[in-house]
């Protein structure tokens, strides 16, 4: 089955490095990757298709208009079997334990480093 993932991050520079470090697991159809450029988008997204087609949701924190934070709060308000991921550069523990104490279900930071995040996902979702 295709596992499909929503990330967020306000910078679009993201697509293109996301899409080559999983380009094996996107060719085998293994993942399906949604790109959303802003906490708003991705909401918009999630209200337009089935979410539960959404396993996981990779997000940035620091985005113009809603953050990473606030997006967290709303998706786990609405979906909250939605597993979450944080990507962000600030690592720093203020951020971490909001995020945990919102339910996020694990956090990496920037620069990613994607044996790191596989393997992370791969606890969270089955793939
Ligand atoms: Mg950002």
């Amino acid at each position: 089955m295709q596992t499909k993932i929503l990330i967020v991050d306000d910078e679009r520079d993201v697509e293109l490095l996301f899409r080559l470090q999983f380009r094996r697991e996107i060719k085998e159809k293994h993942i399906y990757l949604q790109f959303a450029f802003s906490g708003e988008d991705a909401l918009n997204y999630l209200h337009n298709i089935n979410p539960m087609d959404v396993l996981l949701i990779l997000s940035d924190i620091n985005m113009p208009g809603m953050n990473g934070l606030q997006l967290v709060e709303k998706v786990k308000a609405e979906f909250p079997a939605m597993r979450i991921i944080m990507v962000s550069a600030y690592g720093d523990d203020k951020n971490y334990n909001e995020a945990k104490a919102k339910g996020v279900d694990d956090f990496v930071t920037k620069p990613v480093n994607f044996v790191e995040l596989k393997r992370k996902m791969s606890r969270v979702i089955a793939i």
